[in-house]
């Protein structure tokens, strides 16, 4: 069964909230709040909201100084939200629309035109959710793109350079996937992709970020890790890797760990050390891990 969306009911009357709730309820999961901090904590807790349906006249925190926090902040940002409100002017309309809300409802309205105007805005967060994630997954092995990697590793490296943390980046190649491909097909070659991401992602943290490079090359950012423990990570993924045949083939990869200099080393500097690393476990025999000096 598919899950339901879950949508935020905010408003300070607790009788408006029951009367959308009771609307609302057999389709979505519904979460609630009566102010506005209360709100923007819901907003970012499991299950974060598809959609908000929000009150405009509230005391302390009113419903565009809401919106406006929502808009502010990465984790809330992408959060459609419906204004539900006696306002009718169409300056408030208007004002709701230019803070970025998606809709603007006025009260008293019809059951069924809000019903169609929710169903409508949780279809479109749907299919941007699926976008979002078409643009950052790799379609075959489901981790993360080159594309998303170097943003997300700018990010961890300008961080680790921030607060003086250590931080590691492992480059991996699979030995000899030419021939896999070459000898096997390519749906033999996808399987085999698939399958050895699947086992690096086992073997690495949640915080740990794994990407795949291209072709049959992957990279790891391994947080608060030097060479020493970062070399453990490597034999543990190259353990894994030989220990557990693939497609009946005995699959292995050889591994480029660099960790990052302090001052001002990017992203594209460290990425290249471990490149050069490698290249240099491809060239002393494959299946092996080399250091970036
Ligand atoms: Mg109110």
């Amino acid at each position: 069964m598919e899950k339901k969306s879950t949508l935020l009911i905010v408003d300070d009357a607790p009788s408006n909230i029951q009367l959308l709730a009771g609307l609302l309820k057999d389709k979505y999961q519904i979460k609630i709040a009566t102010d506005g901090q209360r709100c923007l904590d819901l907003a970012q807790s499991d299950p974060v909201p598809d959609l908000i349906l929000l009150d405009v006249q509230m005391p302390e925190m009113n419903g565009y100084e809401v919106c406006r926090h929502l808009q502010a902040n990465d984790s809330t940002r992408q959060i459609p939200i419906i204004f539900v409100t006696g306002k009718d002017q169409t300056e408030d309309e208007e004002f709701g629309l230019i803070l970025g809300a998606v809709d603007y409802i006025i009260k008293p309205y019809s059951p069924a035109i809000v019903e169609a105007r929710v169903a409508t805005h949780i279809k479109l967060k749907q299919q941007n959710d699926a976008l979002r994630r078409l643009a950052m997954e790799d379609q075959l092995t489901g981790l993360y793109n080159r594309h998303v990697l170097m943003d997300v590793s700018t990010k961890r490296i300008s961080q680790a350079h921030r607060h003086n943390l250590t931080l590691s980046v492992l480059m991996i190649d699979i030995d000899h996937f030419k021939a896999v491909n070459d000898e096997h097909g390519h749906s033999v070659g996808d399987a085999v992709l698939r399958q050895v991401a699947a086992i690096f992602k086992q073997q690495i943290r949640t915080e740990d970020v794994i990407a795949r490079f291209g072709g049959e090359e992957f990279v790891i950012i391994l947080d608060n890790c030097d060479l020493a423990k970062g070399t453990k990570k490597a034999e543990l993924l190259r353990a894994a890797l030989t220990g557990s045949p693939i497609e009946g083939l005995r699959v292995s990869a050889s591994f480029g760990l660099a960790q990052l200099r302090d001052k001002d080393e990017t992203f594209e500097q460290v990425l290249h050390r471990a490149d050069e690393a490698l290249y240099n476990a491809k060239n002393n025999g494959r299946n092996r891990v080399e250091l970036a000096d």
